[in-house]
């Protein structure tokens, strides 16, 4: 597919997320970089994200829990490009009932080429980039000119 460019802002949409044997990691994460993460919109599935505001005192939109659909919700706000960059602490020895759900959330941020931490190191390698607080051309897919081609086709 062809690729166009979008410009993220220096402001950016963040999605944090962690299974259950990795929030105390995530947590501690999010406190080291406390001052980073509040200078951009925090999204966040549902006990990940109230867990995160009272340990940072900042507001986090916190949707459905992970199980019960919150996943989806994010994989949705990538799609659409309310969702910028994504720090997923996923839980690498454990079975999760919504495994599907973790698949699509990884694929549909590979799709639409955002950021993605899922381990401690790589979040500390994101926020360690000057492009955390900086403009961002990015490449997505051109899927307005994929339709056009696909229904002139017939
Ligand atoms: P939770 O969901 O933040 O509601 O625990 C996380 C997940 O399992 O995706």
């Amino acid at each position: 597919m062809q690729q166009l460019n979008r410009t993220m802002a220096a402001s950016k949409s963040i999605a944090l997320v962690a299974h259950d044997n990795r929030k105390e990691s995530l947590l501690n994460w999010a406190e080291r970089h406390r001052d980073a993460l509040s200078r951009h919109q925090l999204f966040a599935t549902g006990t990940t994200g109230s867990l995160l505001s009272n340990r940072l005192g900042l507001e986090v939109n916190a949707l459905l829990s992970g199980p019960m659909g919150g996943d989806q919700q994010l994989g949705a706000k990538i799609a659409e490009g309310k969702i910028e960059l994504l720090v997923f602490f996923w839980d690498p020895l454990e079975q999760q009932p919504h495994d599907p759900d973790v698949k699509a959330l990884l694929r549909i941020a590979a799709v639409w080429n955002i950021p993605v931490a899922c381990n401690l190191a790589t979040a500390d390698f994101l926020f360690s980039s000057n492009l955390i607080d900086s403009r961002y051309d990015q490449s997505v897919p051109n899927y307005e000119n994929y339709l056009k081609r696909r229904t002139s086709n017939g």
